[in-house]
């Protein structure tokens, strides 16, 4: 990028535009050494910036990112209140690693995990045992691994083979587990959802696993669409397989949304360590769990759960302590921030957090499934995210990428893409409604969705289709 900018003059004296030609054009604000030059962006400059300059330079370009309290396409937190910001800027020096140097974080670290294994009914939290993680990617790759890990020991203690690990899961999983099965060689075993089986549900299970699964992931708050997998159905379809065949399957629950709704909105809904079936589960403590990016939680419902030669010991205050991580270093700031949530919010703040944002998600898949030209997937009732499609034979003149689009055009991110095998003909749209999607600002959503659909109705001839694909992953 260059800049054509007036020559270097001083920041402070200067009191606006002069007219005398020497700095012209630009507001004297902006008039420091280094901005009224080529300044290199993609390689090492070879001098020193004024600090101000560097951050002006660096901040114009995050700017040009959007404003993301209207990114309704992300999970992960926007907002937090001016308290936390000030706890953020306080402890981001902290690295969670380093349990000798910062026991308290450690130890606060301990107590966020046992409270989330009280949320989720582990059968006694003291024989629990959890970690933080960077997310729910690394979160999930730990659970995989100590699926995979426990298969192993099993197998190799009956004089078995483990050469052919398998993982039974949705074609709707995210990303993290296709990175799971590819790193660590295990086969992923897809069931395809179908209009039938919007997510997955046990049917059919007996067709996927055999002797060689070390689990099947069940998902609270699928990402394509934001519906529950009936967890306790898929557990009663691991029964039926044992009593049939003898092998014992574990389920790890990817809880990256909605075990931090769950709890809260739906808590007669029995989907965690209620069911023996469910050796662990994870979350993303930055969606839900309302911090920022990244901090996620994985928790195994007793110590047995967890194969002990996967675990480390780092000394700790003399003592030791167990580890199970991908990272060495990471931050430790977001294990306060969560600690911080928890004891400022309690259960039943939590709980209105939660509920107003699903109300506003109820609000605006009431809204959009009222317009003639949607059909909606699902209403926002499990996780506060919901989908819907283009209903069929409404129109020939657009689909749903361009009122993605148009709506982009006033700021919001709302993205459109194909579902996932065996649905691939099928594109939907989804919102992710988050704490800071206030009631109003839903309203102004609606008029601006509203005011798009009725311009691309009036169009006299159908939009260009060329080149329009979904960048979108999930
Ligand atoms: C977001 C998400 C993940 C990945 O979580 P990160 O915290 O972004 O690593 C995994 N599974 C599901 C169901 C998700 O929604």
């Amino acid at each position: 990028m260059t800049r054509t900018t007036a020559t270097p003059t001083s920041t402070s004296s200067s009191r606006g535009f002069t007219g005398d030609g020497t700095h012209n054009q630009l507001n004297p604000m902006f008039a420091r050494v280094g901005e009224s030059i080529d300044f290199p962006l993609d390689e090492l400059p070879q001098h020193e910036s004024l600090p101000e300059t560097a951050y002006q330079i660096v901040h114009d370009e995050a700017m040009l990112d959007g404003n993301s309290r209207l990114n309704l396409a992300t999970f992960v937190g926007t907002w937090m209140d001016p308290f936390a910001q000030k706890l953020y800027a306080e402890t981001a020096d902290k690295n969670m690693v380093d349990k000798d140097e910062y026991p308290q974080t450690a130890a606060i670290e301990t107590r966020c995990w046992k409270m989330l294994a009280s949320l989720w009914n582990a059968p006694d939290t003291a024989n629990a045992i959890g970690t933080s993680t960077i997310g729910s990617s690394e979160a999930c790759m730990l659970g995989g691994l100590a699926l995979k890990r426990r298969w192993q020991h099993a197998r190799r203690a009956a004089g078995l083979s483990t050469d052919k690990p398998n993982l039974v899961l949705s074609s709707a999983v995210q990303v993290c587990w296709e990175k799971f099965c590819n790193y660590w060689d295990v086969e992923p075993r897809y069931v395809p959802i179908t209009d039938e089986h919007r997510v997955l549900d046990g049917h059919d299970l007996d067709k996927y696993v055999d002797e060689n699964t070390i689990g099947v992931v069940a998902i609270m708050g699928v990402t394509y669409t934001g519906m529950y997998e009936p967890v306790a159905e898929i557990a009663a379809a691991l029964d039926r397989i044992q009593t049939q065949t003898g092998l014992d399957v574990p389920i790890h629950v990817d809880g990256a949304s909605g075990a931090m709704i769950a709890p809260f909105l739906q808590p007669d809904l029995v989907w965690d360590f209620r069911l023996e079936r469910v050796h662990s589960i994870s979350t993303s403590a930055h969606k839900y769990g309302l911090v920022y990016p990244g901090l996620g939680w994985v928790i195994w419902r007793t110590v047995d759960d967890l194969p002990s030669d996967l675990v480390f010991d780092v000394t700790y205050l003399g003592g030791h302590m167990p580890s199970f991580a991908l990272n060495f270093s990471r931050p430790g700031a977001q294990v306060l921030l969560q600690y911080y949530l928890f004891l400022r919010l309690g259960w039943e703040g939590y709980y209105k957090v939660q509920k107003t944002t699903q109300d506003v998600a109820v609000y605006l898949s009431g809204r959009i499934g009222a317009m003639p030209a949607f059909d909606l997937w699902n209403d926002g009732t499990d996780i506060p995210v919901f989908a819907w499609q283009l209903k069929a034979g409404y129109t020939d003149k657009w689909n749903l990428y361009h009122l993605s689009e148009r709506l982009r055009l006033k700021g919001w991110l709302i993205p459109a893409y194909p579902m996932p095998d065996d649905l691939t003909d099928i594109v939907v749209q989804r919102i992710v409604v988050r704490n800071g999607l206030s009631r109003n600002l839903a309203e102004s959503l609606m008029n601006d969705i509203t005011e798009a659909v009725d311009y691309l109705d009036a169009l006299e001839a159908p939009m260009p289709t060329e080149g329009l694909v979904s960048t979108f992953t999930h």
